[in-house]
């Protein structure tokens, strides 16, 4: 097997946050040695590390530096400046290329790429310019969301347009930055699929999630859906196609929104780790960070199966009003399992961890996860 990374070697990751994190836990679990880069010291995936490297993603020499230590360079968000990692990229590989991440980076370009190759998305048309504003608007009608090309997260970025009155204003809102506008999908809900891809091309897909979210940021996942043994064929088999067509080694996650309509529809591309995946890390034979250790390193790809059905619940800073969250209370659930990545200010809406719950089921999966969440308010 030619190209292979064997572990003794250092994979570097760009980003330090809980997906850095949990790569780094799976990456030493194999023995490799993890470099991380991210602006903060003492990142979440820093604690994890072997080093951390301190510099914002900008700073070409900090990257050639991460660039000579490593045999592999990976990202954990899809915000890496493409510029960073096209200067590097003459020096060590890294997966997934700054080709797949420009594109997923900016929606123009990601939903331009869905639709040249018939992937389902919502109606969209890109937006740059007062003109484009007026016939976007026209063309795809009301309700609309406004979402900005580039810098978007976690519903950030994003504006309902419910009269074409209101266009205009919600432009100048986002700053007149290019942006996309797209019809507003009447959800039967909203899932998502996981395929990882090695450079043989090599493919596995995860079964699909589904998710909920609480003012726009992912709040349970759970694994498998509950939907038609057929919609989840569709499902996987348009990310496999995807994942396929970008050419992605690594993780490719796509979101998807079933439609009330009943169509499917891609919404976003995230080529890495994905919040709808963390089941996985307890509840599959091959976690999803574990995964990209192997797709990266061009190791054989490990199983996806589900050893449980699973549900994580995700914990953020607003649970730490009252104070410390009740962890023993929790973990009463013996099938429960808690996640925490090593953040030290629990901010209102920032992601400190993750509960995870296993069962017969995914409904009860679902319901024990959230009773384990419910009981962190509880009083020690
Ligand atoms: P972000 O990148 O900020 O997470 P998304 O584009 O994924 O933004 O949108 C966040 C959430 O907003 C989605 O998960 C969905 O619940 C809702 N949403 C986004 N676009 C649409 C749409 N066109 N129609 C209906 N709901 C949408």
């Amino acid at each position: 097997m030619g190209g292979v990374i064997l572990p003794g070697n250092t994979i570097g990751i760009f980003g330090g946050g809980q997906l850095g994190r949990m790569i780094a836990i799976a990456a030493k679990r194999m023995g490799y040695r993890v470099v991380v880069l991210d602006p903060t010291p003492d990142c979440p995936a820093g604690q994890v590390a072997d080093d951390e490297i301190t510099a914002p993603y900008t700073d070409v020499a900090a990257a050639r530096d991460l660039a000579r230590r490593c045999a592999v360079v990976t990202a954990e968000f899809e915000n890496v400046p493409a510029e960073t990692l096209e200067a590097i990229e003459p020096m060590v590989p890294v997966r997934p290329s700054s080709r797949v991440l420009r594109i997923a980076q900016n929606r123009i370009a990601e939903k331009t790429f869905l639709a040249e190759h018939g992937f389902p998305v919502p109606n969209f048309r890109p937006v740059r310019s007062h003109e484009e504003l007026l016939r976007a608007i026209s063309e795809i009608g009301c309700p609309a969301v406004l979402k900005t090309a580039t810098g978007g997260y976690d519903g950030k970025g994003q504006v309902r347009i419910e009269h074409p009155d209101e266009a205009e204003r919600a432009w100048e809102r986002l700053g007149k930055v290019d942006c996309v506008l797209e019809e507003f999908v009447l959800l039967e809900r909203e899932v998502s699929v996981i395929v990882a891809r090695n450079l043989r091309g090599e493919e596995v897909v995860y079964p699909v999630a589904e998710n909920t979210h609480a003012n726009h940021i992912l709040d349970t996942s759970v694994m498998p859906a509950r939907i038609p043994p057929e919609l989840a064929r569709r499902a996987q088999e348009l990310a496999r196609a995807i994942a396929e067509a970008l050419g992605v080694v690594g993780l490719l996650c796509v979101e998807m929104f079933v439609a009330q309509d009943s169509r499917l529809l891609v919404n976003e591309l995230a080529p890495r780790p994905h919040n709808s995946g963390h089941q996985t890390f307890d509840a599959a034979v091959t976690s999803q960070f574990e995964q990209l250790v192997r797709a990266i390193c061009n190791l054989p790809l490990g199983s996806t199966e589900l050893y449980r059905p699973a549900a994580i619940a995700n914990l953020l800073g607003d649970l730490w009003e009252g104070g410390e969250p009740n962890w023993a209370k929790a973990l009463e659930l013996p099938e429960v399992k808690l996640h925490l990545y090593g953040k030290a200010e629990p901010r209102p809406g920032r992601k400190m961890g993750h509960l995870t719950a296993t069962a017969e089921t995914p409904d009860e999966a679902l319901q024990k996860v959230l009773e384990a969440r419910r009981r962190l308010k509880e009083q020690a």
